[in-house]
Formats: C-alpha cells, structure tokens, sequence
C-alpha cells in the first residue's frame, strides 16, 4: 500500500490560517453544491499563495518527491441533507494523482477512513497521503446526526511536468466568469450524480463506436484523447458561425459547453451534428 498517514501535517498557526480560509470559502460560495451521491457538500478552492506553497511544501517533505504541484484542491462538506446520507464505499479514484492529500478541518464525528486494511482517525489537522487510483478506499456507515458533518479539503497532487498540469493550466488561465461557469457545470453535473444528458454526453461523429458518455472533469485526465489543433480550430469555426453560439463566453446554447474547450477533446461532438 502507497497510501499514508500524517497525525499532525500543520503547526497550529497555519492551520488555524486554513481553516479560516475555508470557513470562509463555505461561507461565500454559492458553488458550494451537495451530491447526493456522496451526501457532501463539494467546492474547488482557491487558497492564498502563501497557503498554497505551505501546502506544497509538507507534500514534498512527507513524499520525498520534489517536482510536485498542486493540480486543484476541493473542499467537501460531508453532511445529511434532504434523507441522503453521507457514503463513501469501496472503490479506486478514476482520476489520476501522484497522491490526494485529504486533511480533515472539523469534524463533530468519528469516521475513519479505510484504505486497504487500514484505519485512518480523520480528526483536525490529521492528513492522509492517499494513492487513490491504486489503494482501494471507503468509510463505515457514516455515524452523524442531521446537525452532524466533517470538513475536509482534497489537494490533488501531480508532478509538474506532467502533461495535465498543462490542461490546468489551461482552465486556470480562463477568465473568472467562464471559470466560473465552467465549476458550475462540473458541480451541477455533480449534484445530479449523473451526467448533464445532452451537456456531457460526447461521442465520436461519425465513428461506430459506441458512445461513451464522458465526464467534464476528463478534461483533468492525462489519458484524455485530444483532436489535433486543425480538427480543433475546424470544429470551433463551425461554432463560430453557429447560432446557437453564445459570443460572450463562447459557450454553446445547445449543450453548455465551452466551446473552445470542448472543441479540442477528440471524442466530443456537436449535438446538433455540425462536426
Ligand atoms: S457545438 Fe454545434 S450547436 Fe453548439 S455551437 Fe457548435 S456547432 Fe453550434
């Protein structure tokens, strides 16, 4: 098992620095979405830069592995709402990561994590350096009351030169109000534990294939398959001369994508057949 544990990651002053960011993060954002899936509460935050390199610096230090960054980092709210329960059952992360660094911010309950055949106390300030994609991982029936709920945040940790930081990069770059709708389409899709039917639904044109519905966080995985930049900018000036196009944000009306985005993913279509 790769997998592994740190009681104490922070000294006492950064955390109390990074619990007051998140608290706040929850506070202000309205993209703060629940998945009845996973009865949690899910966000991608964006710390100070100073947070960051803390951040950064203790997954160097505790993997040893010097070429790190930070990809993105969720925070989650693990709460009952409206009969769903929080849940977290056996499986492998279907995204890659050098590690997920998980820190519990609050919690008013006990609920472990258990990777492999391992229990993991997740109490404030504790991490766990998790190998999700290879260690196998799930929590107990979650033992809350309504009132009940643990706060946590998931740092995806990648190296640098790995071609996904590019893609990060990418979305980082997007102005604040596409990034914005951008999350928000990833977070509704969330919340609806499955994928916007049409919104995300992306096949080859005219291939025989069977359709594959895909997820918008594909655009996170470094086996992703991308059209090459003629397709790309073929495809997008199809968009561009479309109706259905919105200019401002260059998404499209009949599937909410970005289309500048979307155009560049070897396996998306147009919904309405165009390319
Ligand atoms: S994907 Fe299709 S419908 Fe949407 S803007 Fe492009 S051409 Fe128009």
């Amino acid at each position: 098992m790769k997998s592994f544990y740190v009681k104490e990651i922070f000294d006492q002053d950064t955390f109390i620095s990074i619990k007051d960011q998140v608290y706040s993060f929850i506070e202000k954002n309205e993209n703060f979405n629940y998945t009845n899936s996973y009865g949690r509460y899910w966000g991608l935050i964006d710390f100070t830069e100073d947070i960051n390199n803390k951040i950064l610096n203790k997954s160097k230090e505790h993997t040893g592995i010097d070429n790190l960054e930070i990809a993105y980092i969720q925070c989650i709210k693990y709460q009952k709402k409206d009969g769903n329960v929080p849940l977290l059952e056996s499986h492998l992360d279907d995204f890659y990561a050098t590690y997920t660094l998980d820190i519990t911010i609050e919690t008013t309950i006990e609920w472990p994590l258990r990777v492999e055949d391992k229990f993991f106390d997740c109490f404030p300030n504790s991490a766990v350096f998790l190998k999700g994609d290879e260690d196998n991982h799930d929590r107990p029936p979650y033992p809350g009351n309504d009132d009940d709920y643990m706060i946590m945040i998931f740092a995806n940790l990648v190296p640098a030169d790995h071609p996904m930081m590019e893609e990060i990069k990418k979305l980082k770059d997007l102005s604040p109000r596409s990034k914005k709708a951008f999350f928000d389409k990833i977070g509704q899709s969330l919340m609806q534990n499955e994928n916007l039917a049409g919104s995300w639904k992306w096949g080859k044109g005219n291939s025989s294939k069977t359709e594959r519905t895909v997820k918008p966080w594909d655009f996170l995985n470094p086996n992703t398959e991308y059209a090459t930049e003629e397709e790309a900018k073929r495809r997008f000036k199809i968009c561009d001369y479309c109706p259905e196009l919105i200019s401002l944000t260059k998404q499209c009306k009949k599937c909410g994508c970005f289309m500048h985005l979307k155009t560049k993913l070897e396996e998306a279509k147009c919904p309405l057949g165009k390319w």
